[in-house]
């Protein structure tokens, strides 16, 4: 409470700074600048990074980023102070985008309305999951971009609403990538693996954290090819697409979280997808 204190009044101060023309502000920010899609800052090194009055991490050398929810229509504010006492602040407002409906049919009943013996199951998973994402680990795998984790053809994109044999469910988030059962999932870049599990909703399921908050997760294997606490590099094998949990075929759920804002992580790819099987 102390440190967000201290924070929101360098907030303030930072609203006291005189007016510099934009060109002069010392930090940058990139990425797809939309909604749901992964922003990544550099600051003088040693500098003091906050969002919305927030302190984020940053690497020794400046390094940060942070999300832009999928429904984000409000400016994120980043106020950097610099090693030196000077400091700017910009805010950044995410493009709009918009969302498709999709209707899947076919699904497992027993995973659009689960019978009540297994809802304390699914609680305790999607706390894990909750808890797994609140990581704010010093790493900076997300830095050099993601590669995508497996062929396929796109079967579902991100922040669609979903009517699941008939019943609306929550959003999209995530991709879909169908391709036949086995088929190698590959890690899109270095990481942490947070969590190893089979969930019963998500199935095979696999979190790996890439630092910073950022994390990403695979859902519905047939195969988990990593432990908990391992580490895993870019382009190694983690894991083969199945159709376990809710799922109507095989296919690779691939979704990625900025701590819990929900990201798209096709906006956040470093290479064009492979070609479908
Ligand atoms: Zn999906």
């Amino acid at each position: 409470m102390i440190l967000r204190r201290g924070f929101l009044a360098g907030g303030l101060a930072a609203l006291s700074w005189p007016a510099s023309a934009q060109d002069d502000i010392r930090f940058t920010v990139s990425g797809s600048m939309e909604q749901g899609s992964l922003a990544i800052g550099q600051a003088p090194a040693g500098s003091l990074v906050s969002l919305d009055g927030r302190p984020l991490s940053a690497t020794t050398d400046g390094r940060f980023c942070f999300g832009f929810g999928p429904d984000q229509t409000d400016a994120s504010l980043i106020t950097v102070r610099y090693p030196d006492g000077g400091g700017d602040s910009r805010r950044y407002t995410p493009t709009v985008r918009q969302y498709e409906e999709q209707r899947v049919n076919g699904l497992p009943q027993n995973t659009v309305t689960p019978p009540p013996q297994v809802r304390a199951r699914i609680e305790r998973e999607a706390e894990a999951i909750y808890l797994a994402r609140l990581y704010d680990s010093p790493g900076s795998d997300f830095l050099s971009g993601f590669d995508w984790p497996a062929p396929g053809i796109e079967s579902g994109v991100f922040g669609s609403r979903r009517i699941d044999n008939g019943v609306p469910m929550s959003p999209h988030y995530g991709v879909d990538m169908a391709a036949p059962t086995g088929t190698p999932i590959h890690a899109p870049a270095d990481g942490l693996v947070r969590i190893s599990a089979d969930h019963y909703l998500n199935g095979g399921f696999t979190l790996i954290d890439h630092g910073q908050g950022v994390s990403t997760a695979y859902l519905h294997q047939s195969a988990r090819l990593v432990r908990e606490g391992q580490p895993v590099r870019r382009g190694q094998m983690i894991g083969r697409i199945g159709a376990t949990g809710r799922a109507t075929g095989p296919h690779l759920h691939w979704a990625m979280n900025w701590f819990e804002t929900r990201l798209d992580p096709s906006l956040s790819t470093r290479k064009p997808k492979p070609d479908p099987l």
